[in-house]
């Protein structure tokens, strides 16, 4: 694959960046190995990383329009959008600045004959392979736990994002980390099989679409080399009976529309029981109608282009499918004509199980709503989903709000508000059915790719 930067919103390519060779690769697996030994042998060093991360922080701070400036032409998200996603980074990193000592300390368990502690330590080379919706977020989640354990880091990021991994690799750098920490690789998908049967390498951890997941998980289930997965979401957003409809309002257009939908936590299906249907479905149409398309750098621009061609061009085909097969659309029309990869948000409704887009992830400004007549089918409809990422219930009455939350098969549900609420570095962050599993963030994410080594003594003779 060539990497390049084409700025999705102009068109124009610019820059383009060469594949390493093999010999880099190994250069680069040789370097992150000699340091990972380097760490294992001195437990005293996470103090060293934890200041690093928190210099990791300061950096990206002090070059926040810079990198953010990077992220946009990589991709196309709204500047003020690539800010917030700089934002949420500097706060990984200070997390882990300041917590990744406790997170990892022993943890003492008594049995009927002895004791023990269970000692988490670092287990060699983490590979990423990582997605261009936030190019700095999704490494920083690895990156940032992996590092204060002493796993070191060999990441590549999607194709169309280049500028943003060497962004990240010279914020790491600038930050004082040693070589072979972080190393970003322009690489193939044979490479890429080959890095993960590497013995140096201990994990591997890919965000990104169910397709590429199973490739990764094939590839390290013959190697044995433990993997987590994020991949795909449909993330259901049920408003009840007694929902705040005022509070709903103010959050309905982001919760679909942030990043041009192109997220995967994002609420893709709107499930409403048939109290507020109506009046719901207005809101979420008067929502999708409130934007402006145009510049991602200019502050009054709303809605900013697709990531790229291709991206849209899949998104016309499957909203076309979906209508095809008895989708009804009900707000917005398939603007194929459209310059500079804008994609216009639409709405659709009657999108039944037999419709085989049911089951597939909308990656764009696509709202699905359904009705159903009570919280009970508001369950069954959120359930009858391949994925499990996030999610959202809605209702004025919180604590019943998070007993209907906990009946939903997912890997994290907001009561009362939308995903990025919680993007929050305390919290473990994944999936369960078709969306992966595996944690990132929180201390779960820390504990990934960690060894959890138990000592036991054989009495009682606390040592802990
Ligand atoms: P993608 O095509 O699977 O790409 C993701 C990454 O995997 C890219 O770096 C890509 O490289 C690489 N890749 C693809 N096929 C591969 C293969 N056969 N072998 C090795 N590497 C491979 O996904 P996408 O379309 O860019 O991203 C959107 C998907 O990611 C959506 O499904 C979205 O929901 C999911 N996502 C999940 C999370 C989460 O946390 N759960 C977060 C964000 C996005 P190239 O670019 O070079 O092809």
């Amino acid at each position: 694959m060539a990497y390049q930067t084409l700025n999705p919103y102009t068109n124009q390519v610019i820059k383009e960046y060469v594949n390493v060779d093999d010999s880099f690769v190994e250069n680069a697996l040789a370097k992150s190995d000699n340091l990972y030994k380097k760490w294992r042998n001195e437990p005293e060093s996470i103090d060293k990383r934890m200041k690093i991360l928190q210099n990791i922080a300061d950096q990206i701070r002090k070059n926040r329009d810079e990198i953010s400036t990077a992220i946009v032409n990589d991709m196309g998200k709204l500047f003020s959008e690539a800010q917030q996603e700089l934002d949420v980074c500097i706060s990984i990193a200070e997390y882990y600045a300041k917590n990744a000592k406790t997170l990892l300390s022993n943890k003492g368990i008594q049995t009927p004959t002895g004791q023990a502690h269970v000692q988490y330590h670092s287990t060699g080379i983490i590979m990423a392979v990582e997605p261009w919706n936030f190019p700095f977020y999704q490494v920083m989640r690895v990156f940032a736990p992996n590092f204060a354990l002493g796993n070191p880091l060999l990441f590549k990021l999607a194709s169309n994002t280049p500028g943003s991994a060497v962004a990240f690799e010279k914020v790491v750098k600038d930050a004082g980390a040693p070589d072979g920490s972080c190393t970003n690789l322009f690489v193939s998908y044979d490479q890429i099989d080959n890095i993960v049967s590497d013995k140096r390498v201990s994990g591997v951890a890919l965000t990104g679409s169910e397709k590429a997941g199973k490739k990764i998980a094939a590839s390290a289930g013959k190697n044995l080399t433990k993997s987590s997965l994020e991949l795909g979401g449909s993330d259901p957003f049920i408003v009840l009976d007694d929902a705040d409809l005022t509070e709903l309002q103010k959050i309905l257009r982001i919760s679909r529309l942030a990043n041009v939908g192109q997220i995967c936590v994002s609420s893709k299906r709107l499930i409403v029981t048939e109290k507020n249907y109506a009046k719901v479905l207005q809101m979420y149409k008067d929502a999708f109608s409130d934007i402006k398309l145009g510049d991602p750098f200019k502050e009054d621009t709303t809605l900013a282009p697709l990531s790229s061609n291709r991206a849209k061009q899949e998104l016309i085909e499957k909203v076309n499918n979906a209508i095809e097969h008895g989708a009804t659309l009900e707000f917005g029309k398939v603007n194929e004509g459209l310059s500079n990869n804008f994609f216009e948000p639409v709405v659709l409704t009657n999108l039944t199980p037999d419709n085989p887009e049911y089951w597939s992830e909308f990656f764009g400004p696509v709202g699905l709503v359904f009705k159903v007549k009570d919280e009970q089918e508001a369950v069954d409809v959120a359930n009858k989903s391949d994925y499990g990422l996030g999610g959202t219930v809605f209702g004025e009455d919180y604590k019943h709000a998070a007993e209907i939350a906990s009946q939903i098969e997912t890997g994290l549900i907001v009561i009362n508000h939308y995903f990025l609420s919680a993007m929050s570095p305390e919290l473990p962050f994944g999936g369960v059915k078709n969306s992966g599993y595996g944690r990132e963030l929180g201390e779960e994410g820390i504990k990934t790719f960690a060894n959890a080594e138990v000592v036991y003594i054989n009495k009682y003779d606390p040592v802990i």
